[in-house]
């Protein structure tokens, strides 16, 4: 049984920015055990008047394209030019396959790392990504109690991730590469109609050229899509991260989304429709699982496939009996 703090530890903690304790409360809601589930809850529950003050902003890219490097960069710039504080949360799709999951490693950060007014965390591990997602989305609820004004969310793209990981933030920012193809880059034209900003990274030494230029093509090929609903056009632009250039541009671009989307209502609009589809998706998954089980645990599920396969009862009988025992579950 891992050590608990009680609930109003917790609770101070967070709200007083304790990282340590942060930490505690993220390993917490991340837990399965019942108890942990229960005590989670409750602290969610005393949380939200303190939750919803920060900017959350999403950041996709195949691996090795920059995506830890910008994060070092953006964060040490907001920290240190803009005095705010910054949490980075990291889905990795594949963490629950390998479990040492890379994204978020505080190795990859330097500067971020030691950083006190920045707050790194892994991803979760294990489980589907629709329940790592479930925890992150949480996870970046706490980072707002305990005081960070962006939470950045970072998945590698590759799956279903940036879908996921859209739906949790407000900014999504896709970094990419110039010269690498598009299919190498796993970009399919869905992926480029997600994103509100889309910036090509290392764009120094001799690379620059081919970065301004891809940024070109990249900045009319979004033009063709349909106006989003937000009202906001995509931004691109070109950014080295090694170097630093280009990243307050970035900030700039973030908070000018920030101010339009509040001033027409979309930034909460927004919100308001993503939490009703996290909720609309976890009843989805909790049905799915009491189905699943009643077919793998209940012998009725037998009997009803019996009966139907020797042709004693017609299919909506079957479906009948199966929804009443269902339900008769628990
Ligand atoms: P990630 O896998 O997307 O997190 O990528 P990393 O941040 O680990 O970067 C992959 C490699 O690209 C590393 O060797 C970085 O030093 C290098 N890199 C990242 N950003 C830049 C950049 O702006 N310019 C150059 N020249 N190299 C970069």
């Amino acid at each position: 049984m891992p050590k608990r703090l009680s609930i109003s530890a917790y609770r101070d903690g967070v709200l007083s920015g304790d990282r340590v304790t942060l930490a505690r409360a993220i390993t917490l809601i991340e837990s399965r055990l019942d108890s942990d589930q229960e005590l989670a809850e409750e602290l969610l529950a005393q949380l939200m008047p303190h939750t919803g003050g920060s900017m959350r902003v999403g950041i996709s890219g195949v691996p090795g394209v920059g995506k830890s490097t910008f994060i070092d960069a953006l964060g040490t710039y907001l920290t240190e030019e803009k005095k705010q504080k910054l949490a980075v949360l990291a889905i990795d799709p594949s963490s629950g396959l390998s479990r040492g999951s890379i994204l978020g490693d505080k190795t990859r950060m330097a500067r971020l790392s030691v950083n006190p007014m920045a707050f790194i965390r892994p991803s979760a591990s294990g489980g589907t990504l629709g329940g790592v997602a479930a925890r992150t989305r949480e996870s970046v609820l706490l980072c707002e109690a305990a005081g960070y004004d962006w939470v950045i969310v970072e998945t590698v793209g590759v799956g279903q991730s940036e879908t996921v990981v859209r739906e949790m933030v407000d900014f999504f920012l896709l970094l990419m590469l110039a010269g690498a193809g598009d299919e190498l880059q796993g970009i399919k034209r869905g992926i480029m109609e997600i994103c509100d900003g889309l910036f090509i990274n290392k764009a120094d030494g001799e690379n620059e050229r081919a970065a301004k230029r891809a940024a070109a093509d990249y900045s009319s090929a979004l033009h063709l899509f349909r106006e989003q609903e937000s009202g906001w056009i995509p931004k691109v632009g070109t950014v080295s991260s090694i170097e630093g250039k280009g990243i307050d541009e970035v900030c700039e671009v973030l908070e000018q989304y920030r101010r339009q989307t509040t001033s027409n209502g979309f930034f909460d609009q927004n919100r308001t429709r993503q939490e009703t589809g996290w909720l609309e998706d976890m009843i989805e998954e909790a049905l799915l699982r009491d189905f699943s089980r009643f077919r793998q645990q209940d012998p009725a599920w037998g009997r009803i496939l019996d009966q139907l396969g020797n042709s004693v009862i017609p299919v909506r009988t079957a479906y009948r009996q199966a929804m009443e025992a269902i339900r008769a579950r628990k």
